[in-house]
C-alpha cells in the first residue's frame, strides 16, 4: 500500500510517500521560516496562502522522486489537527480532492501521533509498550503507549511547551526566530557552572512540567550582567541545562512509574543534542532502549504523516463524512489501531 502523506499544520509544507512493504519512498519539505521571521512568529494567514502556492508542485516533486505517478497511490493521509485551521484546510482539501478523484481512501491524521511515531521510521524500530516523550513547539507531554493509538497522558506542561520556552528565551536574547536551534548552537560555546537555574517542578512528585518561569530567570540574569557575547552563551547553556535535565528527570520517573523498558522521543526539541545525550545516558544507566527520529523528522514533516496514515489505513480506518479539520484534539481521543 502506497500512501501519500501531507503535512500543513503550521509553517512547513511536508510531503512524503510511504510504502507498507518498501518503507519511505520519498519526502520533500518546504519551510516558510524566512517568510515569518520578520514577524518573530508564525502569521496564520501568510502560512495558509504559502501552503496553497507550494503544495501542488511539492506533490509532483515527491511523486517524481518516488518514481510514481499519481495513479499509483493507494491512499492519502493528511494532518487533520491540531494546528492552524486555515493551514490544515489546505492539506485536508487537497488530500480529500485527490482521494475522491482517484477513488482511493483518505485518512485524517493527528499531528502529534505523527510526531510520536516518527522514531518508528528508523531501523530496529521499537514496539509498544513504551513511554513517549513529545517535546515540540506546542507540546511537552509524557505518554504511556500500550499500543499504536492507545495513548494515556502521564504528564503535560502547565504553561509553555519546551520548544516555546527555547524560542521565547532565544528571542529575549536577540536571536532570530525560531530560536531553539540558535540558542542550542550558542549554548555550545557557553561555560558550564556560570549560571544555574532551577529545575522546575522536580522537587515534588508527578510528571508535569512548567517552563515559563525559566525565561524570567534568564531575563533577570541577563539584565544584571555585562551583556557580553560570552555571557549570552553562558546563559544559553544554563537555560539549556535546566530544560534538558528537567525533561530527563521526568522521563526517568515515567519509566519507573510505568515499568516500561523503552522510551521514544519526538518533536522538534528532540533534535537537541544535549537532550539526546542525557536521555541516551539515562538509557545506558537503567538499561532501557531509547529511540529518536532522524534529525529531519524531529520537526514537522510529511514522512511521519504518511507513516501514521499508512498504519491506520492498513487497519481499515478511513475518513467518512464531510471535509473536517480539528484545531484542538487530545491525543487520548484516538482509536486504537
Ligand atoms: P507542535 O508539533 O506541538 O504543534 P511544532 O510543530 O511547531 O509544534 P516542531 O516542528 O515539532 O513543533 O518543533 C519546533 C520546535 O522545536 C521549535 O520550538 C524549535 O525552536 C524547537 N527546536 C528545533 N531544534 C531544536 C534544538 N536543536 N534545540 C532546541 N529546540 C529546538
Ligand atoms: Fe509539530
Ligand atoms: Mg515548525
Amino acid at each position: 500500500m502506497r500512501v501519500l502523506g501531507i503535512e500543513t499544520s503550521c509553517d512547513e509544507t511536508g510531503l512524503a510517500v510511504y510504502d507498507h512493504e518498501r518503507g519511505l519512498l520519498a519526502h520533500r519539505l518546504f519551510t516558510q521560516i524566512d517568510l515569518h521571521q520578520a514577524y518573530g512568529g508564525v502569521v496564520p494567514e501568510i502560512a495558509s496562502r504559502e501552503h496553497v502556492v507550494k503544495i501542488v508542485p511539492l506533490v509532483r516533486e515527491t511523486l517524481a522522486a518516488a518514481g510514481l505517478r499519481v495513479g499509483d497511490l493507494d491512499g492519502v493521509a493528511y494532518t487533520a489537527g491540531p494546528g492552524l485551521a486555515g493551514a490544515l484546510l489546505v492539506g485536508a482539501a487537497l488530500a480529500r480532492a485527490l482521494a475522491w478523484a482517484l477513488e482511493i481512501p483518505s485518512i485524517g491524521v493527528h499531528h502529534m501521533e505523527g510526531h510520536l511515531l516518527a522514531p518508528l521510521l528508523e531501523a530496529n524500530a521499537p514496539k509498544p509498550p513504551f513511554v513517549a516523550l513529545l517535546v515540540s513547539g506546542g507540546h511537552t507531554q509524557l505518554i504511556d503507549v500500550q499500543a499504536i493509538g492507545a495513548y494515556e497522558l502521564l504528564g503535560d506542561t502547565l504553561d509553555d511547551a519546551a520548544g516555546e520556552a527555547f524560542d521565547k528565551t532565544a528571542k529575549m536574547l536577540g536571536l532570530p526566530y525560531p530560536g531553539g536551534p540558535h540558542l542550542a548552537r550558542l549554548a555550545a560555546s557557553g561555560r558550564a557552572g556560570r549560571f544555574r537555574f532551577a529545575r522546575p517542578m522536580c522537587d515534588r512528585p508527578g510528571l508535569d512540567f512548567s517552563f515559563s518561569g525559566l525565561k524570567t530567570q534568564v531575563l533577570l540574569a541577563w539584565q544584571k550582567s555585562d551583556q557580553s557575547e560570552q555571557t549570552k552563551a553562558d546563559l544559553a547553556l544554563g537555560f539549556e541545562e535546566a530544560v534538558t535535565e528537567t525533561i530527563a528527570i521526568k522521563c526517568e520517573r515515567a519509566l519507573q512509574q510505568t515499568g516500561a523498558r523503552t522510551l521514544i522521543v519526538a518533536g522538534g526539541v528532540g533534535a537537541n543534542q544535549a537532550l539526546r545525550a542525557l536521555l541516551a545516558d539515562l538509557g545506558r544507566r537503567h538499561r532501557f532502549q531509547v529511540a529518536f527520529p532522524r534529525h529531519e523528522f524531529c520537526t514537522d514533516n510529511g514522512a511521519m504523516i504518511a507513516f501514521a496514515g499508512a498504519l491506520r489505513l492498513a487497519a481499515g480506518h478511513t475518513d467518512h463524512g464531510t471535509l473536517n479539520v480539528v484545531p484542538r484534539w487530545p491525543l487520548a481521543d484516538l482509536e486504537r489501531v
